[in-house]
């Protein structure tokens, strides 16, 4: 069993509403949205944030960053998107397992 939560939420051992997936990210809404449309992108695979990235893993950061735009078009994001990833205590990073926010949709609300 994970410990992780995203992994749960990977896993469906925790309930999320995921409005993207395939073989290697997911997308799921999060639960304190700071926006009208605020999503987390994450790799299925388990790394905990960019410190915990290797050279091999090039291909897989650049292909989820280019599904951001496509699912972002999907949930209407239509005049633009902020992506936040937050890495370490220093980043406010609250979960260990990598995710690029996205928000949009209107004003953004507690934030930092
Ligand atoms: P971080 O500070 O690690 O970059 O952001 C973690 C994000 O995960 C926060 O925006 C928080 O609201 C979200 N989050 C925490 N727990 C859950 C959860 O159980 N489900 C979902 N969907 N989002 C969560
Ligand atoms: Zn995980």
């Amino acid at each position: 069993m994970a410990e992780c939560l995203f992994c749960k939420i990977r896993d469906g051992e925790v309930s999320a509403d995921i409005i993207f997936e395939n073989d290697e990210c997911l997308a799921f809404r999060d639960i304190n949205p700071k926006a009208p449309v605020h999503f987390l992108v994450i790799p299925r695979r388990h790394i905990a944030n960019l410190w915990d990235t290797k050279t091999s893993d090039e291909g897989l950061l650049g292909r989820i960053q280019l599904m951001i735009p496509k699912i972002a078009k999907d949930q209407g994001l239509d005049s633009g998107f902020r992506t936040v990833l937050n890495t370490g205590p220093g980043g406010h990073q609250e979960v260990y397992h990598m995710h690029y926010h996205v928000l949009g949709g209107g004003p953004f609300t507690g934030f930092n």
